[in-house]
C-alpha cells in the first residue's frame, strides 16, 4: 500500500480537511501519478455537499489532474517515468459493453468507476486528485501536449472536454451560431473552444460584469439574462445552446432562442428536476439533448486540439488551505473561471 495525504470531507457540507489514507500498489498495467496540480469543478461542490445524493464520506473530491508519472508497473506500455498526463473524471470502466467498445466509457453500461466518490468493482473506494498520489490504469490516463502548461491545463480533463465534446458532437464551426449560458469554469472554456472552433460565440451571462472578460476569452457577443431585451433580439436566432448553469433556469425561455432544428445541450446539473413546455418544442422542431464529460480518446484527441490552438484555461492558483474559501466564492460566481489547487502546498 502507498500511504499519502490529501483533504476530505468527513461528512455532507463538513468543512475539508487533511486526511491520511492509501492507494493501491500499483498493479501491473496502473501508473503512479504525482499529483501537481488539481481543478475545482463545482461537482466536487455538488457531491461534498450531497446535493446529488449518495455521496460516501469521507470523500477527497478532484477530477481535474495533472501530475507526472512516478512510477510504472510491469506491463505499462503507454508512459514512462516523467511523462505529463492528467485524469479526468472516471478511473475504470467495464471495458466491453457497447459504449465502451465505442469509445464512449463515460456511458459505460456497467456503470464508470468515477475518480472519487465512487467504488471499483472489487469494492476498493476511489479517491479523488486533491491529494499527493494517484493510482490509475494506464487506459485511463490522458497525455497532456508539451505545448501547455501543467496548472492551466488542469481544467481541460473535465471543464474542457465537458465542452469540447458537445460542440463537437452538434458540429460547433464556422457559420453556425453558438450561445453559451455561464460564464464559469465550464463556460469559458466553452468560449474558447467554440470560437477556436470557428463558430459565432454569445455569452448568456447573468448580468454584464465578465463582459470584458468574454470578449477577451473569444465571444463575439455578451447578452445579460437579466436583460428583458436580450430574449426579445436574440429570438429564433442559435442553432446551438450549451446550457453550463449549476442551478435551475427557465429553459423555455432559451428553447424560443433557437432557429429552426436548434438544439440545446444540458450539461449543469442542479440536483432539481426542469420543466419544459411542449410549445417552445415543437414550435421550430427544437431539440433539448445532454452531454456528458467525453470518452478518452475524444478527452486525447480535446487535448491535443488545445495544445495545437494554445488553449488552456483561465486560473486562480490557490493553496489547498484555501479551498472550503473557494468554494465560496465558486457558489457566488466569483471565480475568474477556475480555481486550480497547487499540491506543493499540501
Ligand atoms: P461554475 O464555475 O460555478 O459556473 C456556473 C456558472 O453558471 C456561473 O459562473 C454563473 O455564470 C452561472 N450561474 C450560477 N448560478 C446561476 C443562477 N442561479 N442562475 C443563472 N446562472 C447562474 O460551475 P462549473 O464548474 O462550470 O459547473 C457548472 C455545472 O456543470 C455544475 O452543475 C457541474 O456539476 C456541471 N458539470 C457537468 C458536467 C457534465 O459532464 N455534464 C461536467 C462538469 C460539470 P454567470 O456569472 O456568467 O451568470
Ligand atoms: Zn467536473
Ligand atoms: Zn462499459
Amino acid at each position: 500500500m502507498i500511504s499519502t495525504r490529501g483533504y476530505a470531507a468527513a461528512a455532507a457540507k463538513a468543512e475539508l480537511k487533511p486526511f491520511h489514507f492509501v492507494r493501491r500498489d500499483p498493479k501491473d498495467h496502473d501508473v503512479v501519478i504525482d499529483i501537481k496540480f488539481c481543478g475545482v469543478c463545482h461537482s466536487d461542490i455538488h457531491q461534498v455537499r450531497d446535493e446529488w445524493g449518495g455521496s460516501v464520506f469521507p470523500m477527497v473530491p478532484g477530477h481535474e489532474i495533472v501530475g507526472v508519472v512516478s512510477k510504472i508497473g510491469t506491463k505499462v506500455t503507454r508512459y514512462k517515468v516523467g511523462d505529463r498526463v492528467g485524469v479526468g473524471c472516471f478511473v475504470d470502466s467495464c471495458r466491453s459493453c457497447d459504449c465502451c467498445r465505442r469509445g464512449f466509457e463515460q456511458f459505460c453500461e456497467k456503470g464508470m468507476v468515477q475518480t472519487y466518490n465512487s467504488q471499483y468493482y472489487d469494492g476498493e473506494r476511489t479517491m479523488g486528485g486533491y491529494s499527493k498520489q494517484i493510482v490509475v490504469d494506464e487506459h485511463y490516463v490522458l497525455r497532456l501536449p508539451d505545448s501547455l502548461p501543467l496548472d492551466a491545463s488542469a481544467p481541460l480533463l473535465c471543464a474542457g472536454i465537458t465542452l469540447y465534446s458537445p460542440l463537437k458532437h452538434w458540429q460547433a464551426g464556422p457559420g453556425k451560431r453558438v450561445g453559451i449560458i455561464g460564464l464559469g469554469g465550464l463556460g469559458h472554456m466553452g468560449v474558447k473552444i467554440a470560437h477556436a472552433m470557428g463558430a459565432e460565440v454569445t455569452v448568456l451571462s447573468q448580468t454584464l460584469r465578465k463582459q470584458t472578460d468574454g470578449q477577451r476569452l473569444g465571444a463575439d457577443y455578451f447578452l445579460a439574462t437579466t436583460d428583458e431585451s436580450t430574449f426579445k433580439t436574440r429570438r429564433n436566432y442559435f442553432d446551438l445552446i450549451i446550457n453550463t448553469v449549476s442551478a435551475n433556469v427557465d429553459i423555455n425561455r432559451y428553447l424560443e432562442l433557437l432557429r429552426m432544428d436548434g438544439t440545446i445541450v444540458i450539461v449543469g446539473i442542479p440536483s432539481a428536476a426542469m420543466s419544459v413546455g411542449a410549445f417552445p418544442l415543437i414550435m421550430g422542431r427544437h431539440r433539448l439533448a445532454g452531454s456528458g464529460i467525453g470518452g478518452i480518446a475524444e478527452t486525447q484527441e480535446m487535448l491535443d486540439f488545445c495544445g495545437m490552438h494554445g488553449i488552456v484555461s483561465d486560473i486562480e492558483l490557490i493553496k489547498i488551505q484555501q479551498i472550503n474559501e473557494a468554494y465560496e466564492r465558486v457558489v457566488k460566481s466569483d471565480v475568474r473561471y477556475r480555481f486550480v489547487i497547487d499540491m506543493a502546498s499540501l
